[in-house]
C-alpha cells in the first residue's frame, strides 16, 4: 500500500502551538522532509523528538520530490515541514504536493499556525474577503508595478513584509492607494505581540520604529471614484472633443459616465 504525505504546520513563535495531532503525525511518519533540516531538528528538539529529516527547500524542491514520491509509493509515510506556519504559504511545498498528486498520493494537511490568519482577524479591518498576495517584490519599479494592479482592489489586502523594508513598502503603498487604514501585526504569537492599528498617513508621519516578524493588513479601495484617475477623465474630455463634441456636452457625458459632479468635470476640463 503507498503512504501518505501530511503537511505539517510548525509554530510561527510560540512552540505551545505544536497540537497533539502534530505530535501524533510526527511520531508516524517514516522520515520528514523539511524546508530547513536545521531549523525543524531544533524545533524536534525543544520538543525532544528523533525523527529522520532530509531537505526539500526552493532550490531543491523539484529533484527531491521525486525522491520523496518514490518513497511514499514505497508505503513510507511523509511529513513536510517548512520553517514556520504553513508548508507552501509564501513557503516550499507546492512542488511537492503536486508531484504527489501525479501518483494519486493521499495529502493530509493538519490544521495549525500560520502568520497572516491571525493577522487578519485581530486587525480590525474587514476579513471576510481578503486577497493574500505575500511579499510584493524587492525592486522598488516592480513592486510599484504590482501595487498598481492591486489598488482597485475591492478587498483587504494582506502582505507579508521583512522589517527593513517596511517603510519603503508604506510609503510605495500611499504612493500609489492613497490614504487607507492598515494593521501591522507584528511578532504573532510572541512576547511582544503587537498590533498597530493606524493610516498610512499616520504611520509614515510617527516614523515609529517597526521591528520583528511582520504582516501587512490594507484596507480594501472602497471609492469607486477613488479609483478613476484624473488622467482618465482628461483623457476621456480630450477624446469627446475631438470627435466634435461641445465642450458643454463632454462635460456633462464625462460626469455621467464616471458619476462624477459635473462642475469638478467642468474644473478638470478648465486645467486641460
Ligand atoms: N509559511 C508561513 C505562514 O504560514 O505564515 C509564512 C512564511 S514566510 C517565509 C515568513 C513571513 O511570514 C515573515 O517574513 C513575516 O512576514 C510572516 N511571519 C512569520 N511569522 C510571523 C510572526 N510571528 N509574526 C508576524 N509575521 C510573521
Amino acid at each position: 500500500m503507498i503512504g501518505s504525505l501530511y503537511l505539517i504546520p510548525s509554530p510561527i513563535g510560540n512552540l505551545k502551538e505544536v497540537s497533539p495531532r502534530v505530535l501524533e503525525t510526527i511520531s508516524i511518519c517514516d522520515f520528514l522532509a523539511c524546508e530547513d533540516t536545521r531549523n525543524t531538528n531544533k524545533l524536534l528538539n525543544l520538543l525532544n523528538i528523533k525523527k529522520k529529516t532530509i531537505s526539500c527547500h526552493e532550490h531543491n524542491e523539484i529533484e527531491a520530490s521525486i525522491n520523496i514520491v518514490n518513497e511514499i509509493l514505497s508505503g513510507k509515510t511523509v511529513g513536510y515541514l517548512s520553517d514556520a506556519g504553513y508548508p507552501c504559504i509564501s513557503d516550499p511545498g507546492y512542488n511537492l504536493v503536486k508531484e504527489c498528486l501525479k501518483y494519486d498520493i493521499k495529502i493530509v494537511p493538519l490544521s495549525g499556525p500560520n502568520a497572516f490568519l491571525n493577522a487578519l482577524v485581530g486587525s480590525g479591518i474587514d476579513p471576510s474577503k481578503f486577497l493574500f498576495y505575500g511579499f510584493l517584490k524587492s525592486k522598488q519599479s516592480e513592486r510599484i508595478k504590482e501595487l498598481e494592479q492591486l489598488k482597485e482592489v475591492g478587498n483587504t489586502i494582506v502582505f507579508y513584509e521583512a522589517p527593513h523594508r517596511i517603510y519603503d513598502t508604506l510609503n510605495d503603498l500611499f504612493n500609489v492607494f492613497g490614504n487607507r487604514n492598515i494593521c501591522i501585526a507584528r511578532e504573532l504569537t510572541k512576547i511582544h505581540e503587537e498590533f498597530i492599528r493606524i493610516s498610512l498617513e499616520e504611520i509614515l508621519e510617527s516614523k515609529r520604529e517597526i521591528i520583528g516578524e511582520i504582516v501587512l493588513i490594507v484596507e480594501g479601495n472602497f471609492s469607486d471614484e477613488e479609483t478613476i484617475s484624473l488622467e482618465q477623465i482628461k483623457d476621456k474630455l480630450k477624446l469627446l472633443i475631438e470627435n466634435k463634441m461641445t465642450p458643454k456636452d463632454a462635460i456633462l457625458a464625462v460626469s455621467l459616465l464616471f458619476n462624477i459632479n459635473k462642475n469638478i468635470v467642468k474644473k478638470i476640463y478648465y486645467s486641460i
